[in-house]
């Protein structure tokens, strides 16, 4: 029997296939890295880089605040290439309403060991004084933060090849399975472990898999230094971006550190396309400046989408797939996998040494998707 070429090969070169190849590499394992692009393409080039802990579900928060920490403990080596900022988010409340969730994720947060401080309508406002008037206040949560995210992948892959893994630029994977990456030139790579890390194309590989493109847009203006010093989403976001259906917008806006200010955002199903939909982006637009009256002055100067990979229960998939047993999955992001790259890693890593993960890995195991199908 022949001996497979390498220990793991890992499809994808977005921030999710860097961060598993870095961290495989750094356990001491073969690694070889197959893109059709360049290193930090795809969702990770579209992305907004926050860095954000989020509570849709204990999983989620597990996953978010894991990754956080682990950004944290990244910081001091990453270059300024990477504009890693702890700027924290504000979530901010138009209403008394949100100003009950305020106070419920302020716990939940508290409960968790995650800082957070409630903010009253004053002191918003002297923390973020081009918000409009009337804002009932909000919670800063001062462990969020922002970063570049090609240059994060980057970062992470050429750490990876100096820790010895092989990359293989510009050509696209056909198939995976039985240990073997069937490459477009006809090439053919063998690996004890596959690792489909290709974002919102991983179906293409893994028939199968309950992965849909969700599409995003993303505008960023000229530079503003200072106008807004957090990342601020609105308390609506909850409800209206993280329906699981139809088109929705919300305001979302981070300070980068050129002094541009990225301004999202958007999410639609069924729309496979990367033009710009100019009635998604004229809503998103009016519903930012709804928060942020002043962006009605500004220019912007580029418009972009991407397509975020979404799973149905709004989880990543992290762990070996049912269907071939030399298959691994590290995909379904959805608008965190900037966040969730160096957690995914981490716990794929360890399922695939053998380690004991830092958190319970079984709510991301694609296992559950079979058990999904078996229960419909
Ligand atoms: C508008 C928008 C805003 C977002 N904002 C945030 C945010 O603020 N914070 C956050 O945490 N996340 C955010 N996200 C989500 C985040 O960008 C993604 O979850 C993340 O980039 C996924 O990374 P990935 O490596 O899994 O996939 P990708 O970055 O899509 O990478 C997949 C890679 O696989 C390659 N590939 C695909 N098929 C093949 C093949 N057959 N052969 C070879 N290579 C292949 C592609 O070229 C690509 O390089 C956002 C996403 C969007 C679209």
């Amino acid at each position: 029997m022949t001996k497979a070429a390498y220990d793991v090969a890992v499809v994808g070169t977005g921030i999710v296939g860097a961060a598993c190849a870095d961290e495989l590499a750094c356990r001491g394992l073969r690694v070889v890295v197959i893109g059709d692009d360049v290193v930090g393409s795809g969702a990770t080039a579209a992305g907004m880089g926050h860095i954000v802990v989020m509570d849709d579900s204990e999983a989620q928060f597990a996953l978010t605040r894991y990754s956080q920490q682990l950004w944290q403990e990244l910081r001091p080596e990453l270059p300024s290439e990477v504009e890693y900022e702890q700027c924290g988010t504000i979530w901010v409340a138009a209403d008394d309403e949100e100003m009950s969730e305020v106070r419920r994720k302020r716990t939940y947060y508290g409960e968790r060991g995650a800082p957070t401080k409630a903010l009253d309508a004053k002191e918003l406002q002297s923390l973020e004084p081009n918000l409009r008037m009337g804002m009932a206040g909000g919670l800063l949560v001062p462990e969020d933060g922002v970063l570049y995210p090609p240059c994060a992948a980057l970062f992470l892959m050429e750490r990876a090849q100096a820790r010895g893994t092989k990359l293989v630029l510009g050509v696209k994977v056909t198939q995976i399975g039985d240990g073997t990456v069937r490459l477009a030139d006809g090439t053919e790579i063998s690996a004890e472990i596959i690792v489909n890390a290709a974002g919102a194309s991983s179906p293409d590989l893994t028939p199968g898999l309950d992965v849909k493109r969700r599409k995003g847009h993303l505008v960023i203006t000229d530079r503003y230094p200072g106008f807004v010093r957090h990342q601020l989403v609105e308390l609506g976001y909850l409800k209206s971006a993280h329906s699981t259906s139809g088109d929705s917008v919300a305001f979302n806006v981070q300070p980068r550190r050129t002094g541009q200010i990225l301004i999202g955002s958007s999410r639609q199903y069924g729309a496979e396309h990367k033009e710009v939909d100019n009635s998604i982006l004229v809503r998103m637009l009016q519903r930012a400046q709804e928060y942020l009256p002043g962006l009605s002055k500004m220019s912007s100067v580029r418009t972009w989408t991407g397509f975020r990979a979404a799973t149905p229960d709004k989880l990543p998939l992290i762990g070996p797939w049912t269907g071939d047993k030399s298959v691994f999955l590290a995909t379904g992001h959805e608008g965190l996998g900037i966040t969730t790259s160096l957690g995914t890693a981490r716990i794929l890593a360890d399922q695939i040494s053998g380690t004991k993960p830092a958190i319970p890995v079984e709510p991301y195991l694609p296992s559950r998707t079979a058990k999904e199908y078996a229960h419909a």
